[in-house]
């Protein structure tokens, strides 16, 4: 189709006022536009956060020297020409906004060449006007410049954040459309250093390897549902591979990538009660459904869509998951099982004892300190059974060591006195775009905490130290639980804090390990000494507490 302005009427039906926000939405809209443009190979390279530089190449179908100019006027665009066409919305883009309102902001440079004319053209412009205009050689495709982005607009620069984080939104951008599109080729310089790249060879599972890595890329259970009319296609992670946020649910609409809380909600339920708390599935889903079935209008960044009939989308998403993950092999479940059993079992367990006018709890910061426990022993080797002179206390093991470890770790920490230990074989890390840009933003605050890291390549690093605290068993999926804590905005507290958690919850002793008396005994003798021994550092208990007088009533003893 030619590219033309769209009539007002039309215009008027369009969810326009698109802004260009950040970096990484320029980033967005030209990929966009190259994968509309049907390319099976997408370069894209940014540099100082994509302030100083965005370029997109493709190799797709260019646009006609005759039409050059007319793509940066303002709601011209070549994938709809009428009403009708709102409602079957098959490209990404459709409401010719783009290429304008980026030309605005920014200088924009193009060249691109269709397949059916012989010579290529070039334009620049500047606050949005042509300043040059010439025929260029060059291959079939477009590439896109973009420099000095908001250097006119210097109130949103002020709101941009730093160069590492501009550069993981970018990242993550990428991430998701080689994700979606696996058949396409991708890479991404930052700053002339190859963050990504997709081999492009149609498997979903190679692109996740790129992403995520090998393991989860092995693992990743195939996910097909049965609807034929809403298709569910994908991967997700058995339990046991759980990561600490949400960033690690992707979903897309016919190939688009959207943020649905709907599909987010319908994948959570699927695993309910095969995760810990806190932790939240790897997925990566396409939902493919006939285009009158979605309404992809309804956003200005078109990352929101509205399904026809939602409670057939969460269903479908819901049942083909839940699938998924009952044809899992025993040996993963099993481990899910231990995995998931203290927060579950542990809720279950408190209900008998929780009488409605009367809660058996003690809440948990109102006396701070404990009393002298003797240990009696170990229940479930998930809880110790302890007595002091205020009656029974039933203590999570992991909990409570998370509490200890997190206190030490905070302690030595502010004294500038972390232990670290070296280590003997140094571990290979092999970090997602996304991990390595909150590595490197994080990297002093890991120095501080007793980690020793060199770069090993593109997106390897060597580790070398530690902290002392640290189990040396699966370390690299103890950091990158790390990262992701680091990562999580939701959660407010201080970086040191997020360190120090997950330090101590991935080296706390587990859920299910059976401890002897002495390990006991020297474990409720450090909680004791804890400033807030009652909450593990998420703020969960670490303890119930059956009082003297409560036993007494429950057993009828006093009225
Ligand atoms: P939209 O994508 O909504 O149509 P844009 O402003 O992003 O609006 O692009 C305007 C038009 O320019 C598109 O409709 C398309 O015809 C053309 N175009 C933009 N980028 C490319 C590209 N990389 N390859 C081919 N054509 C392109
Ligand atoms: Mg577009």
């Amino acid at each position: 189709m030619t590219i033309k302005v769209l009539a007002p009427d039309l215009v008027a039906r369009i969810a326009a006022g698109e802004v260009v926000e950040r970096p990484a939405s320029v980033v967005k809209e030209l990929v966009e536009n190259s994968l509309d443009a049907e390319a099976s190979q997408i370069s894209v390279e940014a540099q100082d956060g994509g302030i100083d530089l965005i370029k997109v190449s493709d190799n797709g179908a260019g646009i006609p020297a005759s039409e050059v100019e007319l793509a940066f006027h303002r709601y011209a665009t070549s994938k709809i020409s009428n009403l009708d066409d709102l409602d079957n919305i098959s490209s990404l883009g459709f409401r010719g906004e783009a290429l304008p309102s980026i030309a605005t902001v920014a200088e924009v440079e193009i060249s691109t060449k269709a397949s059916a004319d012989t010579i290529g053209s070039y334009l620049y412009l500047r606050k949005g006007n042509v300043v040059r205009k010439e025929n260029r050689a060059r291959s079939p495709g477009t590439t896109v410049t973009v420099r000095r982005l908001f250097r006119y607009f210097p109130a949103r620069l002020k709101f941009l954040k730093s160069v590492n984080t501009e550069n993981s939104h970018i990242a993550n951008v990428l991430s998701h459309y080689a994700l979606a599109f696996p058949e396409v080729r991708f890479s991404l310089l930052l700053d002339k250093r190859l963050s990504l790249h997709s081999v492009g060879s149609g498997d979903v599972r190679d692109v996740v390897n790129q992403i995520y890595g090998l393991e989860l890329a092995q693992k990743m259970l195939r996910v097909e549902g049965r609807d034929t009319i809403i298709k569910v296609n994908g991967l997700v992670s058995p339990p046991a591979l759980a990561r600490s946020n949400r960033n690690y649910l992707s979903f897309f609409v016919n190939r688009r990538w959207v943020r649905s809380p709907l599909l987010v909600r319908a994948a959570e339920e699927a695993y309910h009660g095969l995760l810990m708390d806190g932790k939240h599935p790897v997925v990566v889903i396409n939902i493919s459904l006939p285009m009158e079935e979605v309404d992809v209008n309804v956003h200005p960044t078109k990352a929101e869509v509205k399904f026809r009939h939602e409670q057939a989308a969460f269903a479908s998403v819901e049942e083909a998951i839940k699938e998924a993950l009952a044809r899992m092999p025993m040996a993963t479940s099993a481990t899910t099982m231990v995995m998931s059993f203290p927060v579950t079992s542990h809720q279950q367990q408190s209900t008998w004892v929780v009488s409605e006018k009367e809660p058996t709890f003690v809440a948990p910061l109102s006396i701070p300190g404990l009393p002298i426990l003797r240990v009696m022993g170990q229940l479930s080797n998930t809880y110790v059974i302890a007595e002091g002179p205020e009656g029974l206390y039933l203590i999570d093991q992991h909990a409570a060591h998370e509490r200890i470890l997190f206190e030490r770790v905070l302690a030595q920490w502010s004294r500038q006195e972390v232990e670290a230990q070296g280590l003997l074989q140094p571990i290979t890390l092999e970090l997602s775009p996304g991990e390595e840009q909150i590595f490197q933003t994080n990297r002093e605050n890991l120095v501080q905490f007793g980690f020793t890291i060199e770069p090993f390549g593109s997106r390897s690093y060597l580790l070398r130290a530690v902290p002392a605290v640290v189990a040396t068993t699966d370390i690299v999926e103890g950091i990158r639980t790390l990262l992701d804590n680091l990562a999580n905005k939701e959660n407010m507290i201080p970086w040191e804090e997020k360190i120090a958690e997950s330090l101590a919850c991935h080296s706390a002793i587990r859920a299910g390990q059976q401890l002897s008396k002495e390990e006991m005994s020297e474990l409720i003798k450090q909680l004791e000494q804890a400033k807030q021994p009652r909450t593990c550092p998420h703020g969960r208990p670490t303890m119930i507490h059956l009082s003297s007088h409560q036993l007494e009533k429950e057993f009828g003893r006093v009225s």
